[in-house]
């Protein structure tokens, strides 16, 4: 006898708790994949029969810790479809509040910078719900590639520039000009931190890892951000729930006012730059 949707799922969810702490709803966004409609269509479907070898290949792959996003190609952010790869860090819910800080301090923003884009959430969320014109930097070619193919997908193309720079590197900020809005969710991760395997074995190590505190990259970044911003322009930039205190210092080095912003789940997550 073959299993309904509903069958099939209910397994899967006990096959993947051991592991996930999301197991029912992996279960149902693999479904959705297997089946090749949305999550929501399925779930008014449930009896019909389940595409049983196609799912618990999917199923076996989110066993092994590969991330949803990975398995689907696809990840939501701040209500849009964005498409993920291994290239880049899949958008994570937390990283929205830098959308909202950056909608409600910039909401006239005529130019925004992204840096280290990876699929481009923050910049082309922003620029969905305003007229600005967005700049995007990456060092992967690989992450560009798939930033360019989301904006070209929301029809914000137009208004987008990609660029491959490397902040390690002498001249990075060389001709992209100024902006009303910096915006960054660089790597910050300490080096010998221990990661879950969903996160460790599947997402880019250069995405992630910054040094022994964690703080490499906002070393490198924040000294410069007075020469990528207008007067009265604002910078909101991601950080880890044990760092406002340390990136503080680095930014007051620069003569920036500092203020902060906790995610959903109450941690602190990013500081706003004046
Ligand atoms: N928030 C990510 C994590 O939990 C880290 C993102 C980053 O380093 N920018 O792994």
């Amino acid at each position: 006898m073959t299993d309904t949707v509903a069958d099939a799922i209910r397994t899967a969810a006990e096959r993947l708790s051991a592991t996930s702490d999301t197991a029912r709803l992996d279960a149902e966004l693999l479904m959705a994949h297997a089946l090749g409609i949305s999550r929501s269509r399925m779930l008014i479907t449930m009896m019909r029969e389940a595409p049983a070898p196609t799912f618990a290949e999917l199923v076996e792959r989110r066993a092994a810790r590969e991330p949803i996003a990975h398995i689907t190609g696809e990840q939501e952010f701040f209500g849009l479809p964005l498409r993920v790869t291994s290239d880049t860090l899949v958008p994570r819910g937390d990283s929205e509040v830098l959308v909202e800080a950056a909608l409600e301090l910039k909401p006239d923003a005529a130019r925004v910078l992204d840096l280290g884009t990876g699929t481009g959430a923050l910049l082309l969320a922003i620029l969905s719900h305003c007229k600005a014109e967005g700049v995007a930097t990456d060092r992967s070619s690989g992450a560009l590639a798939v930033a360019r193919d989301n904006a070209e997908r929301l029809g914000l193309g137009a208004r987008t520039r990609f660029v491959e720079r490397d902040w390690t590197q002498e001249g990075w900020i060389d001709g992209l000009g100024q902006f009303d809005l910096v915006v960054s969710n660089p790597p910050y991760v300490e080096n010998d931190a221990a990661l879950e395997p969903d996160v460790r074995d599947y997402e880019p190590a250069s995405a992630l890892f910054a040094g022994p505190e964690g703080l490499d990259d906002y070393r490198v970044i924040i000294p410069e951000l007075g020469k990528l911003l207008i007067p009265g322009g604002v910078t909101v930039l991601e950080i880890g729930a044990t760092q406002a205190d340390s990136v503080s210092v680095i930014a007051r080095d620069s003569g920036f006012d500092v203020t902060l912003r906790h995610d959903l789940a109450g941690r602190p997550r990013a500081l706003i730059l004046r």
